[in-house]
């Protein structure tokens, strides 16, 4: 028998068609926030509690509502942004069909606090089912506007349901504004569950886009980015955005995609971008993306549906190639090194062993001119062809036949004739640093560390930052318990003004030009441990790799703060024994006057095994409550730092950092860890020496694990990780030997 059609309540509709429009949460915050926006506002800030189920607050600074039009923003179709259909092909803001809030009131209680800047005072109103309940009532309030939704699918059973986990649910709400944070930089945002102190996501208006990827997305994200832009008139389409390199790569791509400013998927886009990455990145690795695209408004498919998510737009094909070209053209010109690699696999490229590239073309990419190429600006970029190494003997480097006299004053024990009193102990030590060592030496090597190596990265892979997992997390697990792990699982996010000021100081003082040179360099060889050759465009530079480690340590120190991973000593180092050490030392200035060492040495372990909470928590300096150290900070894979620098490290720890002041402590705690972690010689005739000691008939000497790490370790990270001072290039740190061109005007001559 057939059903009788009835006309549905018209409340009943709408709550239908409300839910199509807000499924969860994070859809009702994301049409919040581009009111907001609409808005102008320059600060949004969003509390919420169970996930939003129970309570989502969004203030705002933006324009306000006029009173008048209190009683009915909440009505369906009722918009101060579009009067007339063909305005619809021209709209620049957010919202256009007046049905968000309409949809929310519906599905929630809500209530508007609002203020417009001629207005006496603010006013309030609530709403259900589109309709405003009573009369405005003025109150006191800021310029802007505050919505608060209550009980969100109170009157919808179903959805209820299918929402039972809050967690999750933040997360997403974390995803939702995360990702509009990043692209409206200039725009402040919060977003905090209710009760909390601390923001989950937090950006300053003052910020970059780049800052607000690196505050959202970590750190090993934002480092490897480069930065796209490309438009075509012809196809009515601008795009910028940041993509990372070739270098960076995590199990679940992650892509944010604003199209016209609309937080939107494409499929299409996706898959044609990660076409391109797939020539790059290890099999079924991804990269991040945000890109924002900005195509003529006529031209964009709005319509498909009311949650406006999934876009399609005009001359799709065409914009995807130009996108995809600009990509590839990208990720070629980033590192040089791959660039060569890439030629000569190119179909019907030049494969003769000689490959060169005009030096200013670095970033045109592989389609590349036909323009000629003069001698003088021929760049060899193959760094890996012909390297220093290959013009000397190997056996003849000193390093690798240090006398074992100097390599035994060079390591950690005392000065030859100096009393040491309790020898045994101190013998523990040193033989501990010896361990250590070895290990350089085993994980310096390319191949990885051996299995039972005394000291190891707490994780099981031995990678520093967990990038698979840290930085895709958002996306990847929206199950796990913890509701802020679910963001971040193991990336803590640092809100300290101390730490954000320190970050801040170094990108200001960072160098475009230099970091451009590290970036792009081939490395040509090591000189000494302390200095090494690289070779940028036509021009030869001389290194100063002890100065350019301590300063990349110190800032791998302030931008990844509180977030490393622990080198963990096989036995504890006791403290006492590193301070007696150090003072025996003459380098540590000690005199009779400073009182008995052994005196010292006590204080010293006392007053650090005050700050173990703070040792451990900040910078993954483990001291057990006997005073042993038992861990490191793990700062780069594959290096560890020269422990014979230990003892010193210990007594400067105590006696050189500024306990006193928040900032100052960070910064100086860094400056001296950093100091003790930056490569230097004797660490280098120590490892050589042990070398040929226990390995004594290997021919090919101590010096090739130290140039290893030079290169494959500190060098590769100088490209990536570093962002060089400027006075870099006055105190002689960085230094241009030669230039080509100028080379050939001598020549000329000749
Ligand atoms: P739309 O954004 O499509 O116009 P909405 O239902 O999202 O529709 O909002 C309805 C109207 O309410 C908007 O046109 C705007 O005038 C007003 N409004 C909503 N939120 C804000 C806000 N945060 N600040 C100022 N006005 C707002
Ligand atoms: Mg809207």
């Amino acid at each position: 028998m057939a059903g009788v059609i009835r006309r549905l309540d018209e409340t009943v509709v709408n709550r239908i068609a409300a839910g199509e429009v807000i499924q969860r949460p994070a859809n009702a915050i994301k049409e919040m926030i581009e009111n907001c926006l609409d808005a102008k506002s320059t600060s949004i800030q969003v509390v919420v509690k169970e996930g939003g189920l129970k309570l989502i607050q969004v203030q705002d600074n933006g324009c306000g509502i006029r009173k008048e039009d209190l009683d009915i923003v909440c009505e369906r179709f009722t918009t101060s942004k579009l009067q007339k259909f063909e305005d619809l092909a021209s709209i620049s803001t957010y919202g256009f069909r007046g049905e968000a809030l309409a949809s929310i009131s519906h599905v929630a209680h809500v209530t508007v606090t609002t203020k417009t800047a001629d207005a006496k005072c603010a006013f309030r109103a609530a709403y259900s089912d589109g309709k405003i309940k009573a009369p405005p009532k003025p109150c006191a309030g800021n310029q802007g506007t505050q919505i608060t939704v209550e009980d969100l699918f109170y009157n919808v059973n179903t959805r209820r349901k299918a929402l039972k986990n809050p967690n999750e649910e933040y997360a997403k709400i974390l995803e939702v504004v995360g990702r509009y944070a990043i692209h409206n930089s200039g725009v402040s945002f919060s977003v905090k569950k209710q009760g909390e102190t601390v923001s989950d996501v937090r950006t300053l208006s003052n910020a970059s886009t780049v800052d607000n990827i690196r505050s959202i997305f970590g750190n090993a994200v934002s480092r490897e980015l480069i930065e796209v832009s490309c438009e075509d008139a012809s196809l009515a389409f601008k795009m910028k955005g940041y993509i990372t390199n070739a270098n960076y790569s995590v199990k679940k791509c992650v892509f944010l995609l604003f199209i016209n400013h609309r937080l939107v998927e494409s499929a299409a886009l996706r898959k044609a971008i990660e076409t391109v990455y797939a020539a790059y990145l290890p099999k079924s690795t991804h990269p991040f993306l945000y890109l924002s695209l900005e195509i003529a408004p006529q031209n964009v498919d709005v319509n498909v549906h009311p949650t406006k998510h999934e876009v399609h737009f005009l001359h799709e094909d065409c914009i995807l190639e130009r996108v995809q070209q600009h990509v590839e053209s990208k990720l070629l010109g980033s590192n040089s090194s791959r660039m060569y690699f890439t030629q000569t696999l190119l179909p019907g490229a030049d494969c003769s062993a000689e490959v060169v590239k005009p030096a200013t073309n670095s970033s045109v990419g592989a389609k590349g001119t036909s323009d000629k190429v003069y001698a003088h600006e021929l760049v060899r970029t193959d760094s890996r062809e012909q390297k220093l190494d290959a013009f000397l003997q190997p056996l003849n480097n000193p390093l690798s036949t240090a006398p074992s006299a100097a390599a035994a004053e060079a390591s950690a024990g005392p000065p030859e004739g100096t009393a040491r009193p309790q020898d045994a102990e101190m013998e523990d030590v040193s033989d501990l640093v010896e361990k250590a060592d070895d290990v350089q030496e085993d994980m310096g090597v390319p191949g990885g560390p051996r299995e039972s190596g005394p000291l190891s990265p707490e994780t099981e892979p031995p990678c520093k930052r967990p990038r698979e997992d840290t930085d895709v997390d958002m996306e990847k697990d929206p199950t796990r318990k913890d509701m802020t792990a679910a963001c971040t699982p193991k990336r803590r996010i640092i809100n300290l003004t101390s730490v954000l000021s320190l970050q801040e100081e170094i990108s200001n003082q960072a160098h475009a030009h230099l970091q451009e040179m590290l970036r792009d360099h081939s490395f040509v060889g090591c000189v000494s441990p302390q200095w090494a050759l690289a070779q940028y465009q036509t021009k030869l530079y001389l290194l100063n790799t002890t100065k350019l480690s301590q300063e990349l340590f110190y800032q791998i120190l302030i931008y990844d703060f509180a977030n490393f991973g622990v080198l963990r000593l096989s036995e504890p180092a006791p403290l006492y024994e590193l301070s007696m050490l150090a003072l025996e030392d003459p380098a540590s200035g000690w005199t009779e006057e400073d009182g008995p060492k052994e005196g010292l040495a006590e204080y010293i372990v006392e007053f650090l095994k005050k700050k173990t909470e703070m040792l451990k928590d900040y910078f993954s300096l483990e001291i057990d409550e006997e005073g042993n150290l038992t861990g490191l900070p793990l700062l780069i894979d594959n290096y560890v730092p020269p422990l014979e620098g230990l003892p010193m490290f210990i007594l400067r720890l105590a006696t050189e950092v500024n306990w006193d002041e928040e900032k100052e402590c960070f910064e100086s705690l860094s400056k001296e860890l950093a100091l003790f972690y930056s490569i230097r010689k004797q660490y280098v005739i120590d490892e050589a020496n042990q070398t040929n000691s226990q390995n004594e008939e290997s021919d090919s000497g101590g010096s090739t694990t130290w140039k290893w790490t030079v290169e494959h370790v500190l060098y590769k990270a100088f490209r990536t990780h570093l962002l060089p001072p400027k006075h870099f290039t006055e105190d002689g740190n960085i230094l241009q030997l030669a230039n080509l061109p100028d080379l050939y005007k001598v020549f000329e001559r000749c």
